[in-house]
């Protein structure tokens, strides 16, 4: 007999995609005549920057020679991008790391969802609500109990730490979905319980790239003392439009520690055990891309997509802003999150933009008991729907 993971009938179903998506469906067919225009893309749309185009294009002819193939590459990924994340993502912003502290991935959703992997199931898992579902399901999967920590209107949608203790703390800035982005004193604030409940902060960096105001910081790093207690995350996939190639990676300094039952245990060390066991590493090709990102062509074009997507999620802000529409977000983060008009229930409101407006956006709640009432809209559309979809709010009774 084969038993299937109980822990998967723990799952909240994955729903809210597939509801928008059929009350979309169903709209269109009943009123073909309406151009419907999507604001709740999550996914980027603009073409990958020429200079990783090129880079790639070239990585796939060194692999079409024997003399320049590359096979299996190492785990934590290859020297030539290691260095330029060292020196562009961290150095730069005063930030020290080594290139072993680094292990390049497929990308955010897989590591922040293995990372369970060097966990005990036994640790206490603090989420901030509303959340991206992965953190939530993934630990639900291997059976660990979840506390979800309100994040609401009154503190701006930051998580503010808790008297409790947790062992594992998942944090997102910029935040999807709010789009709501800690400052220093807010990240040192997690730095300090961390230290004082001998946590771990799961710190998911996805959006960093999107970061315009100097004083905000980047890295979870940039606090003092970080790195004996927190893990980041990055991507490449909103820093530069690779949700369809695959690549981000994963920071765990050496002065990490956990309690093992014999003592101490290396985090570091851990997860290199972990990834040499279950990931044979990232394309060569792929990595190539991911390194043109920090030549100095590729580093231009991919900050002129952002600011493209930026300038979009300004055009959806200033519109809310002009309509008495209560919104976060909008600037630092592709995301806007808007409070539903008159108390309207997040899935009222997306029938009512749908019906009045031919305007879709996802619904706060989807996200968690703190996105009820709420809603998201996103940059990353193009300029003609965004400025057509921002001019139909008008239409809203
Ligand atoms: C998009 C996104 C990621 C990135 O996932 P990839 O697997 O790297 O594409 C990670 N975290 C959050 C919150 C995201 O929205």
């Amino acid at each position: 007999m084969a038993y299937s993971n109980p822990n998967y009938e723990h799952l909240k179903g994955a729903y809210l995609f597939a509801e928008v998506a059929k009350r979309s469906t169903q709209y269109k067919q009943a009123h073909p005549d309406r151009r419907v225009i999507s604001l709740g893309i999550g996914d980027v749309t603009l073409p990958l920057a020429p200079a990783v185009v090129d880079a790639m294009h070239k990585a796939v002819d060194d692999m079409a020679r024997k003399e320049s193939l590359y096979g299996y590459g190492p785990y934590e990924g290859y020297d030539f991008l290691l260095e330029q994340i060292v020196e562009h993502d961290y150095k730069a912003r005063g930030v020290t790391l080594d290139k072993s502290e680094i292990f390049v991935s497929d990308g955010a959703k897989s590591d922040t969802g293995n990372i369970g992997d060097i966990f005990c199931t036994r640790n206490s898992v603090l989420i901030a609500d509303p959340a991206y579902p992965v953190y939530i399901d993934t630990n639900v999967m291997s059976g660990r109990s979840v506390t979800l920590l309100p994040c609401t209107e009154e503190n701006g949608f930051v998580p503010v730490p808790p008297k409790e203790s947790y062992g594992l703390v998942y944090l997102c800035s910029p935040n999807n979905p709010t789009g709501a982005v800690m400052n220093k004193e807010q990240l040192a604030a997690w730095v300090s319980y961390a230290k004082q409940h001998g946590a771990v902060l799961l710190f998911d960096g996805a959006y960093e790239a999107f970061i315009r105001d100097p004083a905000l910081p980047r890295s979870i790093y940039e606090v003092e003392g970080a790195k004996e207690v927190a893990i980041e995350f990055r991507s490449y996939s909103k820093t530069a439009g690779f949700t369809g190639v695959r690549c981000g990676y994963t920071v765990i300094p050496k002065e990490l520690t956990l309690t093992g039952e014999g003592g101490p245990m290396n985090a570091n060390r851990l997860w290199l055990r972990r990834q040499s066991t279950k990931y044979n590493g990232t394309s060569y090709i792929t990595q190539r891309g991911a390194k043109a990102v920090y030549d100095a062509e590729g580093s231009r074009q991919v900050k002129a997509n952002i600011d493209f997507y930026l300038e979009n999620a300004a055009i959806i802000k200033k519109g809310l802003d002009d309509r008495g529409i209560h919104c976060i977000g909008g600037a630092n983060s592709p995301y806007i999150w808007l409070k539903c008009p008159d108390g309207l229930s997040s899935w009222d409101f997306f029938d009512r933009l749908l019906d009045e407006c031919n305007v879709i956006g996802t619904p706060g709640e989807g996200f968690g008991e703190c996105g009820k009432g709420w809603f998201r809209l996103t940059g990353f559309g193009s300029r003609e729907d965004t400025l057509e979809a921002v001019s139909r709010l008008n239409r809203l009774k």
